[in-house]
């Protein structure tokens, strides 16, 4: 059940597409025009996969989807055949809180994100795992699981499946090494419903390199033995404004940035990535110039 159904059908069809399947490629788009035409952003820019947040993500009020808005996210999703969707939990969410009150309130916006996406049949919820706040690694993982046990024990209803993603380690933050992820999902009850993001921004930046194909193998074949590739779902393609090791979360154009062409163009041509979604969020900042249409092109130049 975890992705919905419908999401695996659509990838055993690409897959048997003359044998060859075509790169799942998108960026992570905004909904300030509603939720429905972020798809729509996505299409014209020819991508067959997308991030969204599904409310504003620098808020504890829980956006109500309406049943029009669920509507013409379905309507869209047909139009455009784009299926491979990710939702970016908020970043208010720490689920390692200790304070109880800020605690349930992440646990509560997490629950909330989980039944948003399901309503809209995202398959994927993306998440940064918590920070422990002074109070140490063991008890953060500990707190992080149990949360997720907690809402997924309670939500039965939640169809989509929950993604840790690797984070660069700033703070206390949890989730900047294989073990600490592999941990959490360790002491996860429903394992069917869970799974990683991969952030080539973060992982270098906590200090994982992957700048030439020897360091590149090295690190995914850590990442294997540690976490398993078949609990890869989803990958963030971003280059580094900062240094390997640096543990600081800056994202950079692909190829201007400490990491380098090179990893993604690994990446891109790894087979054992093929099926799994791709996005860039890299910086929109400037109006007059579609980086995202430079950075697509660049990526999608790379493949063999
Ligand atoms: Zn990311």
């Amino acid at each position: 059940m975890f992705p919905p159904e419908e999401y695996i059908e659509y990838m055993h069809q690409k897959s048997n597409t003359n044998g060859m399947v075509s790169c799942l490629l998108g960026a992570h788009f905004s909904i300030a025009k509603g939720l429905h035409n972020a798809l729509y952003e996505a299409k014209a820019l020819k991508c067959n996969a997308l991030q969204i947040f599904t409310q504003s993500a620098s808020t504890w009020k829980q956006r109500i989807l309406t049943q029009e808005e669920i509507e013409l996210f379905e309507q869209a999703k047909i139009i455009t055949g784009i299926k491979a969707i990710a939702s970016h939990s908020s970043y208010l969410i720490n689920l390692a809180n200790y304070e109880n009150k800020k605690h349930g309130m992440s646990l509560h916006a997490l629950k909330q994100e989980l039944i948003r996406s399901s309503m809209l049949g995202i398959p994927f919820v993306v998440l940064h795992p918590g920070s422990h706040m002074g109070k140490g690694e063991k008890q953060g993982i500990n707190r992080i699981a149990e949360s997720i046990n907690d809402i997924f024990a309670k939500t039965p209803e939640i169809r989509s499946r929950l993604l840790l993603e690797t984070v660069a380690g700033q703070g206390s933050s949890i989730g900047h090494t294989f073990e600490q992820l592999a941990s959490i999902l360790d002491l996860i009850e429903n394992k069917e419903k869970m799974g990683i993001c991969l952030d080539t921004c973060h992982i270098f930046a906590a200090g994982y390199d992957i700048r030439n194909i020897k360091s590149y193998k090295k690190t995914i074949n850590l990442f294997d033995n540690i976490i398993g590739i078949n609990n890869l779902y989803f990958i963030h393609l971003n280059d580094s404004k900062k240094d390997l090791g640096t543990r600081v979360d800056r994202h950079e154009h692909i190829g201007q940035g400490f990491i380098g062409i090179k990893a993604f163009e690994c990446f891109m041509n790894d087979k054992r990535f093929k099926n799994i979604p791709k996005i860039i969020e890299t910086p929109k900042e400037n109006a007059t110039c579609d980086y995202d249409k430079t950075n697509l092109n660049k990526l999608r130049a790379m493949v063999l």
